[in-house]
C-alpha cells in the first residue's frame, strides 16, 4: 500500500526527522489559508499523487511550457495561483503512464532554500535477507539516470534486522554523502531515525529524494531535511496498524484492484484478452504462462484464494469482465478444501448472474471433479470443459479466436 507524500512525513516526523513546515489542502481556499499560516516568502505547492516525478511532470490540461507538479510560490497570491492551476486537472509524470493522475490534494509546505540535494532510500533485500539502504550525493529528480550512467556514485549499506542499525552503519552513510562537522553527525541521525521507522511501519519501501542541506541561517548552521518522500508498506503487516490502514486513498489505486481487495481476491490487470480465475499463485502464474504459449496474453492475474465461495467467484466474474478487453474467460480451479461440485454451483450460478457474454472454458480438478463437470454439462449454459491445464488453455485460445 501507498500513501501520500504529506501523510508520509508526518508519519517520519514522529521519528524526529525534520521535515519542512505544511499543510495538506483539498481546495483552492484551504491552500491559501494553509500559505497563510506558514512563515513565508517562500511556499511550495505540491500535487499529491500516489506517483513521483511530479515536478518535471505536465498537466493535460494546461499548455506545454506550463509548469510540473511542484511549484515554487513566492506569495500567497501565487499559491492561489497554482491551486487554481493544479486542483481537479490532470498530471502525467513519468510514473503515471500517459493517463496521468486527476490531482485532489495539495501540499502546501514551507520553501526551503537549499545548499544541495542527496538521495537516501531503504528497500527489504531478499538477497542479503537484509534492509538495503542506499545513498547517493547526486539526489534530485533523476536518480534512474545515475543509476544507469554512474553507478559508483550510489552507495548501499545493508543493515541486519536481528542485530538492528548500528553507528558504523550511520557512519558509511555519512561518508557516502560526503558530509563533514555536524551535517556529517545530522547524517548519522537521520539515517538511524529513518531506519527505526522503516522498521516499525513494516514499510517495504521507502525513498528521501532530496533529503536536502538547506544553507546556513543567520548564524551558520545548516539542517538534513526530508524534501520529498515516498512510502509503501508491506501488506500483510498492515492488520498491525489501523493508523496507517487509514491513511489509504482508494482514489489512487485501480477501482478493479480497488473492489478485488473487498473480497480478498489477487487481482492484477494485464494487457491481454484472456481473463483468467485460477487458485492458488502457483496455479495462476502456470495459466498465463500456458496461455502465453498457446500464442495470446492473459487479461489479468487473479487468484480466489483457497475458499472460494459463490460470492467470491461472482465477484471474481465481475471483475475479470469489468476489462473491456476481456474476449474469453479460462477458470483453472484445483478442488483440494474446496470440492468441485460446490465451485461448478458457483461457477453456473455466476455466469447466470452476469450474463456471461463472452466464452468460458472450464478445467476442474480435484475432489468430486465428475459430479462438478456434471453440473456444469447440465446447467444449459455454453461452458467449453476441459480435461487438463494444456486442453484448457488451447481451447479458450482457439474459442477467442473464432469468435472474433
Ligand atoms: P518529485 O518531482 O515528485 O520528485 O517532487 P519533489 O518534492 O522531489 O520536488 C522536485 C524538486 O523540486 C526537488 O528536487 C527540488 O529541486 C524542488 N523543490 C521542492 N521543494 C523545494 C523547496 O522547498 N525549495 C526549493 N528551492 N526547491 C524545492
Ligand atoms: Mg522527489
Amino acid at each position: 500500500m501507498n500513501i501520500h507524500e504529506y501523510q508520509a512525513k508526518e508519519l517520519l516526523a514522529k521519528f524526529g526527522v525534520g521535515i519542512p513546515a505544511g499543510i495538506a489542502a483539498l481546495t483552492v481556499e484551504e491552500a491559501v489559508a494553509a500559505a497563510k499560516q506558514l512563515p513565508g516568502p517562500l511556499y511550495v505547492v505540491k500535487a499529491q499523487i500516489h506517483a513521483g516525478g511530479r515536478g518535471k511532470g505536465k498537466f493535460k490540461e494546461l499548455g506545454a511550457d506550463a509548469k510540473g507538479g511542484v511549484r515554487l510560490a513566492k506569495s500567497v497570491e501565487e499559491v492561489e495561483a497554482f491551486a487554481k492551476e493544479m486542483l481537479g486537472n490532470t498530471l502525467v509524470t513519468v510514473q503515471t503512464g500517459d493517463a496521468g493522475k486527476q490531482v485532489n490534494r495539495l501540499y502546501v509546505t514551507d520553501g526551503v532554500d537549499i545548499a544541495s540535494e542527496y538521495y537516501l532510500s531503504m528497500v527489504v533485500d531478499r538477497a542479503s535477507s537484509r534492509v538495503a539502504m542506499i545513498v547517493s550525493t547526486e539526489g534530485g529528480m533523476d536518480i534512474e539516470d545515475v543509476a544507469h550512467n554512474t553507478p559508483e556514485k550510489i552507495t548501499t549499506v545493508t543493515i541486519d534486522t536481528a542485530a538492528g542499525f548500528q553507528p558504523h552503519h550511520g557512519r558509511a552513510v555519512a561518508f557516502a554523502l560526503k558530509l563533514t562537522g555536524d551535517l556529517n553527525k545530522q547524517a548519522q541521525k537521520i539515517a538511524k531515525q529513518l531506519y527505526e521507522a522503516f522498521v516499525a511501519l513494516d514499510c517495504d519501501m521507502l525513498e528521501i529524494n532530496p533529503l536536502v542541506e538547506t544553507k546556513p541561517d543567520s548564524s551558520g548552521a545548516a539542517n538534513l531535511l526530508v524534501l520529498d518522500t515516498k512510502m509503501s508498506f508491506d501488506s500483510n503487516a498492515l492488520y498491525r496498524h489501523p493508523d496507517v490502514q487509514a491513511l489509504r486513498d482508494e482514489t489512487e489505486e485501480d477501482p478493479a484492484e480497488v473492489e478485488a481487495s473487498k473480497y480478498d481476491l489477487a487481482y492484477i490487470k494485464l494487457d491481454g484478452d484472456i481473463g483468467c480465475m485460477v487458485n492458488g499463485a502457483g496455479l495462476a502464474m502456470a495459466t498465463m504462462d500456458i496461455i502465453k504459449l498457446n500464442g495470446s496474453f492473459p487479461a489479468n492475474f487473479l487468484d480466489v484464494g483457497g475458499g472460494a465461495t459463490k460470492e467470491k467467484v461472482t465477484a471474481a466474474f465481475k471483475i475479470i469482465l469489468r476489462d473491456p478487453n476481456v474476449k474469453g474467460i479460462l477458470v483453472n480451479i484445483f478442488g483440494g478444501i474446496m470440492k468441485c461440485d460446490v465451485i461448478a454451483d458457483g461457477i453456473v450460478a455466476a455466469a447466470k448472474e452476469v450474463n456471461l457474454s463472452v466464452p468460458l472454458v472450464v478445467r476442474l480438478e480435484g475432489t468430486n471433479v465428475q459430479q462438478g463437470k456434471d453440473i456444469l454439462a447440465n446447467s444449459g449454459l455454453p461452458i467449453v470443459p476441459a480435461n487438463d491445464l494444456g486442453d484448457a488453455a488451447k481451447k479458450i485460445v482457439a474459442e477467442v479466436k473464432n469468435a472474433a
